[in-house]
C-alpha cells in the first residue's frame, strides 16, 4: 500500500514537472487541403515535435445539420518521427459526394509517445469548383446568389425571384429561412453534371436542406424557367429545415406540392391535365403519392400537378397556421395519418375525400381490397448524390430535384416545367437494356468460360 501511495506521489510530482517543463506542443504548418473538384480532397499537414510523433489522425467532416455530433476520422500513414508529413485524400466517389459549395472543415489529432496530444486549429474551405469565376450577391438576410455567367442584371433577376419566393413561403406556408441559403447558378444544365456525381442527366436542380445549398442550371435564355425553378428548390430547403429531425418523414405530395404551390399557379399543360384526369376520374390516390412519383412521364406530371393541387386546397382552405402544424407534427416523428388527424381532424383517405369535394372530383372508389396497395414505383427525384455508402460521417446529403428539367431541350408541345419529358422515359429505357445487356454478357461470359473449362479438363481425361 506504502509503495502505492509512494508511486501515485512520484507519479504525481513527475506529472507537475513535466507540465512545469513542458516542451512545447507539436507544430502544425503547411495545413492545408487541396481540392480537385468534384473527385477529391487532399489534406496535407508537416508536424513537428521534441518527442517522436505517434499518432496522427485527422478529424473531417462537412458542415450541415445532422441527428447528432458525427466526427469523421482518417489515419494517414507516415513514418514517426520528430518531424512527419501527413497526407489523406477524401475520395467522394466513395464517401458520396457533397453539394457545391458545402463548407469542409478538419484538424489533426497529434500524439507522442509520451502520450502527449495536441489539436491542431479547426480549418475551413468552400468545396467549389475553381473552373468557374463565381461571383457573389446578397439578397436581404438569407440569400447569397453565386454565379459566373451572365451579367449582374441577370443574377438580381434570379436574386429577386428567390425573395419573392422567400416572402409567399413564409406568408402562405408558414415556411421560414432560419440561416444563409446559398444558391449557385450554374450557365446551363451541362455545367451542373460536372459539378456533382451520380447524378440523373434531367436534373435542372438540386436542393441540399441540410447544408443550406441549392445547384440549378440555368442559362440567360431560360430565365423564366430560372427564376420557377428557383423557388421550387428553395422551398425544398425551407420544408427540409421546418421539418429536419431524426424520426419523421416528409410525404412527397406534400414537400413538392409546396414547391409547386410556391412557383405560382400551374402551367397551362399542367393545368389542363389536371382538369381531364378530374373530369375523367382519373386522379391518382393521395396515399400512392407518400413515398415517391410514378416513372411514367405522364402520371409523373400528373402527380406534381395534383401534390400542387392538394397543398392549395390545405393552405387556401385551412389556412398557414394549420400547414405549419401539420409540418410540426411530422417533424416530431408522427406518421402522417396522425400528423394530419392532429392538425385537421382527418387521415390521409380524410384529406382526400376534403380535396376532392373541394375541386369538384368524383367521390373517392373504395377499393374492395384495401389492403392490396400497389407498390409505387419511384421516380429518380429524391435519390441523388450517393456513391458507395458514407463512411461514419454523415448521412448523405437528400437533394430533392426540381420537378423541372433543364429548359434547353423545351419545345412547344413539351410542358416547361413539370413533367419529365419522353427522353427521360426513353433513358430510363435505356438504362434498363444496357443493364440488361449487361447482365447477359457476364451470364455468357460465365457460360462461356464454364465450357472453356469443362472442355480443358475433358481434354486433359
Ligand atoms: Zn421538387
Amino acid at each position: 500500500m506504502r509503495k502505492t501511495i509512494l508511486a501515485l506521489i512520484l507519479s504525481l510530482s513527475l506529472l507537475t514537472v513535466s507540465t512545469a517543463f513542458a516542451p512545447p506542443q507539436a507544430d502544425v504548418t503547411n495545413n492545408e487541403v487541396i481540392l480537385s473538384f468534384p473527385e477529391t480532397a487532399t489534406f496535407h499537414a508537416t508536424i513537428s515535435s521534441d518527442v517522436e510523433i505517434q499518432s496522427v489522425v485527422l478529424e473531417y467532416g462537412n458542415e450541415q445539420q445532422t441527428c447528432g455530433e458525427v466526427i469523421a476520422k482518417a489515419f494517414p500513414q507516415f513514418t514517426p518521427g520528430k518531424a512527419v508529413t501527413a497526407e489523406w485524400t477524401w475520395e467522394m466517389r466513395q464517401s458520396g459526394s457533397l453539394p457545391p459549395g458545402a463548407t469542409l472543415w478538419w484538424r489533426w489529432r497529434v500524439t507522442d509517445t509520451n502520450g502527449k496530444e495536441t489539436v491542431s486549429e479547426t480549418k475551413i474551405a468552400t468545396w467549389l469548383d475553381d473552373a468557374h469565376d463565381w461571383r457573389s450577391m446578397n439578397n436581404g438576410d438569407y440569400l447569397r446568389i453565386h454565379w459566373y455567367e451572365g451579367d449582374q442584371v441577370f443574377a438580381a433577376d434570379l436574386a429577386k425571384a428567390a425573395y419573392s419566393g422567400l416572402q409567399f413561403n413564409e406568408t402562405r406556408s408558414g415556411l421560414k429561412a432560419d440561416g444563409p441559403i446559398n444558391i449557385y447558378i450554374y450557365a446551363n444544365t451541362n455545367d451542373l453534371k460536372d459539378a456533382v456525381l451520380y447524378e440523373q442527366s434531367w436534373t435542372g436542380g438540386l436542393a441540399f436542406p441540410e447544408q443550406n445549398i441549392i445547384i440549378l442550371g440555368i442559362s440567360e435564355d431560360d430565365l423564366e424557367w430560372g427564376r420557377d425553378a428557383i423557388v421550387h428548390e428553395l422551398t425544398h430547403v425551407l420544408v427540409g429545415h421546418l421539418t429536419f429531425s431524426c424520426l419523421g418523414d416528409v410525404p412527397t405530395w406534400l414537400n413538392e406540392g409546396l414547391a409547386v404551390y410556391s412557383e405560382g399557379e400551374l402551367d397551362t399543360y399542367s393545368q389542363q391535365q389536371l382538369e381531364d384526369a378530374i373530369r375523367n376520374d382519373t386522379l391518382l390516390t393521395v396515399r400512392s403519392l407518400s413515398a415517391g412519383f410514378s416513372e411514367v412521364a405522364n402520371k409523373a406530371t400528373l402527380s406534381y400537378s395534383q401534390s400542387f393541387s392538394i397543398v392549395k386546397f390545405l393552405v387556401e382552405t385551412h389556412g398557414q397556421e394549420k400547414m405549419t402544424a401539420l409540418l410540426v407534427a411530422l417533424r416530431d416523428g408522427n406518421t402522417v395519418d396522425d400528423a394530419l388527424m392532429q392538425t385537421y381532424g382527418f387521415n390521409i383517405e380524410g384529406l382526400e375525400d376534403a380535396w376532392r369535394q373541394a375541386i369538384g372530383a368524383h367521390p373517392r372508389t373504395v377499393s374492395a381490397q384495401p389492403t392490396a396497395q400497389p407498390t409505387p414505383t419511384y421516380v429518380p427525384t429524391i435519390v441523388p448524390i450517393s456513391g458507395a455508402p458514407s463512411s461514419s460521417m454523415q448521412a448523405t446529403p437528400t437533394a430533392i430535384p426540381t420537378s423541372s428539367f433543364g429548359g434547353q431541350s423545351t419545345t412547344p408541345e413539351t410542358p416547361t416545367r413539370m413533367a419529365p419529358p419522353l427522353w427521360l422515359t426513353l433513358t430510363l429505357l435505356g438504362f434498363c437494356c444496357v443493364f440488361g445487356l449487361v447482365i447477359g454478357m457476364v451470364v455468357l461470359g460465365i457460360v462461356v468460360r464454364n465450357q472453356k473449362v469443362k472442355g480443358g479438363q475433358n481434354g486433359k481425361q
